[in-house]
């Protein structure tokens, strides 16, 4: 664990480090590792890895250098309760019940309907065992109204109302966890540990990583081209939305210290890949599925299928197109790898709110294989 002064983004910029809350719960810096078999698979003799899925000692992945941040505020606000929301199967309605619980922070999701798969039942259970109050929102309408509900109710009762975490903890007090990792990285490039990558693939969900990288990755001076890798439908993650979210985090940071760089992107700046997400959000693909197969076989590591395998394709679709090979690049791995069998072992999905019952009795989808995490 570091302390404040050790994060590489306040070593840099002192100020931000007196003027944001922040609660340490990662464990970093996470590895670089030169992913050798795997590259020689594809042809690839530079082809590197972001350990982000060992991010923390008992649940990794992007959400928890987010949750840094995030929690870090709701702990300053005084807050006990932080409410969040996202798909069923969500990673980060997962990472923040786990995270908020070791806080002793009430945690509440709200979750909306999604395709089944192995991994929406053990992140449905896992957050029960956390202590989360899971709650089904039918659509989006539903799930704002809840929220309003809520919030209305607890002014009526003159209450305090629980801190409200965006999904995918994607705003721009949570992107500024993958501002300073892309300080991280820079870290690690001047210690040596691998060479400046051309390219950082990345899967663009609720846009914070992606968008949090671009800014650090500019105000550290790298020239790093992150390459988010689309997997999630456009009306949601919008290169407008990423400029407004890399807009709103920019004069965050600028406000806060002012010797932080005002950064400006144009559009051309953000070189979504659009081809990789198939059918539609946590719909896994073929392609996807051979590329969670190829690492899982050369490197060990295990991928899922509604994110970090569709980045892993777009490396897969480059390097047969014979772009990459005197690129370094570097594959951000997002996805926890922690083991969390030891949380849902034994637990009967029956405790679960009755709407939840139908992801565990219903098949998974067809792509579903073995290669993913169970
Ligand atoms: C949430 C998530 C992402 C997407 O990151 P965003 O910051 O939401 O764009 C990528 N990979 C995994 C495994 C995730 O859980």
């Amino acid at each position: 664990m570091e302390d404040q002064e050790n994060l590489p983004l306040f070593r840099e910029f002192p100020m931000l480090g007196k003027k944001l809350s922040y609660v340490p719960l990662a464990t970093l810096p996470t590895p670089v590792e030169r992913l050798i078999k795997a590259g020689a698979r594809i042809d690839l003799p530079n082809l590197y890895i972001k350990r982000d899925d060992l991010s923390g000692k008992h649940y990794g992945s992007n959400k928890v250098r987010k949750l840094e941040f995030l929690l870090g505020e709701a702990i300053q606000q005084k807050s006990k309760e932080v409410v969040t929301f996202g798909f069923a199967g969500s990673n980060h309605a997962l990472a923040t019940a786990i995270y908020a619980n070791q806080l002793g922070l009430q945690c509440t999701s709200l979750l909306l309907p999604q395709v089944n798969a192995h991994y929406v039942r053990k992140n449905l259970l896992a957050s029960h065992f956390y202590k989360s109050r899971l709650r089904s929102c039918k659509n989006l309408p539903h799930l704002f109204l809840m929220i309003f509900g809520k919030y209305l109710f607890d002014k009526i009762k003159g209450r305090k109302s629980p801190m409200l975490i965006p999904a995918g903890g994607s705003c721009p007090t949570g992107v500024i966890g993958y501002v300073n990792a892309a300080f991280e990285l820079k870290e690690q490039v001047s210690a040596g540990d691998i060479p400046e990558p051309d390219r950082i693939y990345v899967p663009l969900g609720s846009m914070g990583t992606s968008v949090g990288l671009m800014i650090g990755l500019k105000a550290a001076g790298l020239k790093s081209q992150v390459i988010p890798v689309r997997v999630i439908e456009e009306k949601m993650a919008s290169v407008k939305k990423m400029m407004q979210l890399a807009g709103k985090t920019g004069s965050l940071l600028c406000k806060l210290d002012p010797s932080f760089p005002a950064i400006n992107f144009t559009k051309n700046d953000f070189i979504v890949r659009n081809n990789c997400l198939g059918p539609g959000y946590a719909r896994f693909t073929e392609k996807a599925v051979g590329a969670a197969d190829l690492m899982r076989k050369e490197a060990g590591i295990i991928l899922n299928g509604t994110y970090s395998a569709k980045a892993f394709s777009a490396i897969l679709d480059d390097a047969d197109k014979r772009i990459l090979q005197d690129k370094i690049v570097l594959f951000w791995n997002t996805y926890n790898s922690r083991d969390l069998s030891a949380a849902t072992a034994g637990l009967d999905y029956r405790s679960l709110p009755k709407e939840f019952h139908r992801y565990f009795e219903e098949e998974v989808q067809q792509l579903d294989s073995a290669g993913f995490d169970r």
